[in-house]
């Protein structure tokens, strides 16, 4: 265990170093938060690396208002790091091993959506911050922090042979792309779109090519077709080109929106085949506009996606360990945080910040 992460027993809770935001317009600075000390059935991990997620930086500037923010707010839910504790019913970690947590830390276990391991659908799941922390009170704090403490199930087998500031964003960007890729039966033959090339669009990239698919990714940033290409697309369209939309008219499987502020969704639907499915991941504020039209020609479905179960995760991770699939990410300091997310806001990232969180270290 870490010198800055010293128990106090008698009160079942520990000090831990972390970044937080204060309010909605203010900048992301360094805390200290309480721990829950584990419990019998409960990980205490070390974080080495967070990735940032554009939801991180929705739920900082208040920007849902489904979900309004409690302050002060530590985000943070793509977190890899290495075991320190476990409670004594804990069998599948020991400290010393590497352990992952995404979007979930817990749910009621009992439910429909939780009995077939769609925890994220439970009407009770605890998410990784913001939420009601049921153990200390408060709001549930993220990975923004040199530690976490968290029930078994929710707690993710890391494998051996990928890189771990690239296996961070997998926790939320891979699983929210890969669970609607396999839901949706992405195979090879299939003709797929990914409309956004940020977080999570360059892992829908990567997990449709993987799945044999031909991928066509939609850019507004011409300066990203060289590298789509090089991530697995096989073909880039610059969406405000409305000659090049039109091309694809009608000869869509299936397309991914993972775009995060308010554009028009009707340009993509339209190009769906018969039968052929729009998911959205990405999580504007602003209503979208929908034309019945396009949807009632060739039977054309609109849905949505919700990151994944617990067991799916693992099955991701499974899956990029054995077709060596990371996170293409930057990695830097805690210290540039609230810069990471004004260039995210410009697009500038390829395609993830990872934050080495050994970094807080250097923070009193
Ligand atoms: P990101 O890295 O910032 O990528 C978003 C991409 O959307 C940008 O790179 C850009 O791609 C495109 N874009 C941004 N502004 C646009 C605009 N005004 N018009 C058209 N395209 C625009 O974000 P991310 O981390 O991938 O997250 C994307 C969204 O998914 C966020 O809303 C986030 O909250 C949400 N999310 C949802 C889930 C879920 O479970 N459903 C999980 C995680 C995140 P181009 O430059 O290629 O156009
Ligand atoms: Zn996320």
């Amino acid at each position: 265990m870490s010198t800055t992460q010293s128990i106090s027993n008698s009160r079942g809770q520990y000090e831990s170093k972390a970044y937080a935001a204060t309010g909605p317009k203010s900048s992301l600075a360094p805390t200290k938060i309480q721990r829950r000390t584990p419990g019998e059935d409960d990980i205490q991990i070390e974080i080495l690396f967070c990735g940032i997620c554009h939801s991180d930086l929705h739920q900082v500037r208040n920007e849902w208002s489904a979900m309004p923010t409690v302050y002060p707010c530590v985000p943070g839910h793509e977190i890899v790091g290495r075991v320190t504790r476990v409670g004594s019913a804990v069998t599948k970690f020991k400290p010393g091993d590497l352990a992952a947590v995404g979007c979930l830390i817990d749910s009621d276990g009992n439910c429909v959506s939780c009995q077939s391991g769609l925890e994220q659908f439970c009407p009770k799941m605890t998410l990784t911050y913001n939420s009601p922390d049921p153990h200390l009170g408060g709001v549930t704090f993220g990975g923004y922090s040199d530690s976490i403490v968290v029930k078994e199930h929710f707690v993710l087998i890391v494998p051996k042979n990928l890189n771990l500031a690239g296996v961070a964003p997998l926790l939320c960007a891979g699983i929210t792309t890969y669970s609607p890729i396999r839901h949706w039966g992405v195979t090879k033959g299939k003709k797929v779109g990914v409309v956004g090339l940020g977080g999570l669009g360059h892992m829908a990239v990567k997990f449709a090519h993987a799945f044999g698919a031909h991928v066509v990714v939609f850019t507004t940033s011409p300066n990203k077709k060289e590298n789509a290409l090089n991530l697995g697309a096989d073909e880039v369209i610059v969406s405000r080109n409305t000659e090049e939309m039109n091309k694809h008219v009608a000869s869509f499987d299936f397309i991914i929106d993972t775009v995060s502020a308010e554009h028009d969704i009707n340009a993509y639907l339209q190009l769906l085949r018969p039968d052929g499915n729009m998911t959205l991941v990405g999580a504007p504020d602003k209503p979208h506009a929908v034309s019945a039209v396009s949807l009632l020609f060739n039977r054309r479905s609109l849905s949505g996606s919700l990151i994944g179960g617990i067991a799916e995760t693992q099955e991701m991770l499974d899956f990029c360990s054995k077709h060596n699939i990371t996170a293409d990410v930057e990695i830097i300091p805690i210290q540039k945080v609230n810069e990471a997310y004004d260039r995210m806001m410009t697009g500038d990232v390829k395609y993830r910040f990872s934050i080495d969180m050994t970094s807080l270290k250097q923070t009193t």
